[in-house]
C-alpha cells in the first residue's frame, strides 16, 4: 500500500521551493530594516502554555489543537500559533531585563485540526512579529506597517486594512454587560460555543463564523463606541500613526481577534482574491498576555500572517516570482578517462563556487546534451579523449551558441569563459 501524506498537509516540492525561499528572503530583509530579530522556538510545547496563552474560550484551544501525551505522560501540543511560545521564551530567558522594546519575528509551521480547504490546512506556515514592552500606539502602527509593506512589496493589490479597538479589561467589563443585555433574549438562537462564550467571553461571540450567530448580532453594540478615555486616546494615536506612515485603513468595529488576551488594537489585512479565507494577516495588542503567562506586567503587540494564503493571493493575482537560479555549467564526458577528468574539473570548479554538474547515469553524449538542455544550464563543456590529449576544451554558450576554446589545465581561464 502506498503511504500518503496526512490530510491537510502539503509537500513543498523542490520544483516550487524557490517561491518560499523568495518570500522568506523578502521577510528577513524587511524585518532587518525594521529592527526585528528572529526567534526559533520548539514545534511542541506544554499544552498548558496554549490553554493559558491563547485562551480557553478560543476555537484554537476548544477544537483545533494537536494534543497528545508523550511517553513520559506529559501533555504536549504542537504549536497552533506563534505568539504564546515567543511570550514563554521572553519570560523564561529574562529577555524583559534587556532594554525595551523587544522586537522579534518568526517563520514557523503551525498545526491546527481544521477542515482542510483552500487556504486552510492542518499544517500551515506563519510569519509573525511581536513587540514587547511599549504601550505606544505608534508601535501598533509600525507593526501593521510591517505586514502591509510585506504584502505590498510583493506586488499584491486590492488589500484592505481593517482596524478596531477591543478596549481594555476596565471598559470591556462594562461593555460586556451591555452586550449580554442585548443578547439575553437571543441566546437560544446562538450556537453551542457562543452560548458558552456568553458567560466566559461574550466579546468573542462577535467573531463567530456561524451564520445564525452573525444574524443575531446585526444590531449589537460595539466595543468601539464604549471605550474608556485611555483606550480612545490610544486608538486616535494609532490612526494618527497610520496617517503619518501613509497607510489607508478602514475602521471596522466588527473586527475581534480570536484570542482572549487582546486589548485595544485589533486588525486584519484582507484580500478579496482568495475566496472565503480572505484574512491573510491578523493581529493586535495583548497587554495582559505576558502577565497571564507568568511574566512581569508587560504590554505587547503582534500579528500572524499565513504564508500559504499569501502564496494563494500571489497566484490568484498572477504575480510572477523572480526566476529560479539556473546552473551555470554542465560537463559532458565521452568515455571512462574523460569521465575521471570531468569529475576532477567539476569539483575544482565547485570549489570556486561555479554552479556545475556532470552526468552520473552513464548516458550517451547525445543524452547528456539533452539532459543539460533540460537543466537549462548556461554553458556546456564536452570532454573526450581528443580534448585530454590536446589539453584544449570547448565551452559552448547554450544561450547564443557561441563556442570558446580554453586550456583544460587552466582553471582560471575556464572560470572566466564560463562566467563570461
Ligand atoms: P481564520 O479566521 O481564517 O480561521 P484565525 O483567526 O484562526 O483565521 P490567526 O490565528 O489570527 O487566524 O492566524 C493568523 C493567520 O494565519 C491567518 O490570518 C491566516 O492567514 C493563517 N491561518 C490561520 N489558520 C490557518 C490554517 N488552518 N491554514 C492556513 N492558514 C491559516
Ligand atoms: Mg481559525
Amino acid at each position: 500500500m502506498k503511504i500518503k501524506r496526512p490530510k491537510g498537509t502539503r509537500d513543498i516540492l523542490p520544483s516550487e521551493v524557490y517561491k518560499w525561499q523568495y518570500i522568506e528572503d523578502v521577510i528577513r530583509k524587511l524585518c532587518t530594516i525594521n529592527g526585528y530579530k528572529e526567534i526559533r522556538t520548539p514545534v511542541f510545547e506544554h499544552t498548558e502554555l496554549f490553554e493559558r496563552g491563547v485562551g480557553e474560550t478560543t476555537d484554537i484551544v476548544q477544537k483545533e489543537m494537536y494534543t497528545f501525551f508523550d511517553k513520559g505522560g506529559r501533555s504536549i501540543t504542537l504549536k497552533p500559533e506563534g505568539t504564546a511560545p515567543v511570550v514563554r521564551s521572553f519570560i523564561e530567558n529574562n529577555i524583559f531585563n534587556d532594554p525595551q522594546p523587544t522586537k522579534i519575528y518568526y517563520i514557523t509551521p503551525c498545526y491546527r485540526y481544521e477542515r482542510p480547504q483552500a487556504g486552510r490546512l492542518r499544517e500551515f506556515h506563519q510569519f509573525g512579529i511581536e513587540v514587547f514592552g511599549s504601550k505606544d500606539s505608534y508601535v501598533d502602527a509600525e507593526v501593521i506597517n510591517v505586514g502591509m509593506t510585506l504584502l505590498q512589496s510583493l506586488g499584491i493589490k486590492n488589500l484592505e486594512l481593517r482596524i478596531n479597538s477591543v478596549g481594555c479589561p476596565i471598559c470591556r467589563k462594562e461593555y460586556n454587560l451591555k452586550l449580554k443585555a442585548y443578547l439575553e433574549h437571543k441566546l437560544q438562537g446562538l450556537c453551542k460555543f457562543c452560548q458558552d462564550r456568553y458567560n466566559t467571553n461574550p466579546l468573542r461571540i462577535l467573531d463567530c463564523k456561524e451564520e445564525k450567530c452573525k444574524r443575531k448580532l446585526e444590531d449589537a453594540p460595539f466595543m468601539l463606541d464604549n471605550l474608556c478615555d485611555d483606550c480612545k486616546n490610544h486608538f486616535e494615536r494609532l490612526k494618527k500613526g497610520l496617517d503619518i506612515i501613509g497607510l489607508d485603513y478602514i475602521v471596522d468595529p466588527k473586527i475581534v481577534r480570536g484570542l482572549d488576551y487582546y486589548t485595544k488594537t485589533a486588525f486584519e489585512i484582507i484580500s478579496n482574491d482568495i475566496g472565503a479565507q480572505g484574512t491573510v494577516c491578523g493581529g493586535g495588542r495583548y497587554d495582559g498576555l505576558i502577565e497571564q503567562c507568568g511574566g512581569p506586567s508587560t504590554p505587547g503587540i503582534g500579528f500572524g500572517l499565513g504564508l500559504e494564503r499569501l502564496l494563494l493571493i500571489l497566484e490568484n493575482q498572477g504575480i510572477p516570482f523572480p526566476e529560479e537560479e539556473k546552473p551555470e555549467l554542465f560537463i559532458a564526458a565521452i568515455g571512462e578517462k574523460a569521465d575521471d577528468k570531468a569529475m576532477e574539473l567539476l569539483f575544482e570548479l565547485r570549489r570556486l563556487s561555479i554552479k556545475a554538474d556532470k552526468d552520473y547515469m552513464d548516458r550517451s553524449l547525445k543524452a547528456q546534451m539533452k539532459y543539460a538542455d533540460k537543466l537549462k544550464v548556461k554553458s556546456v563543456i564536452i570532454i573526450g579523449d581528443e580534448e585530454i590529449e590536446k589539453n584544449i576544451i570547448k565551452i559552448k554558450n547554450m544561450e547564443n551558441g557561441e563556442v570558446k576554446d580554453a586550456l583544460l589545465n587552466d582553471i582560471d581561464d575556464i572560470v572566466n569563459k564560463v562566467r563570461r
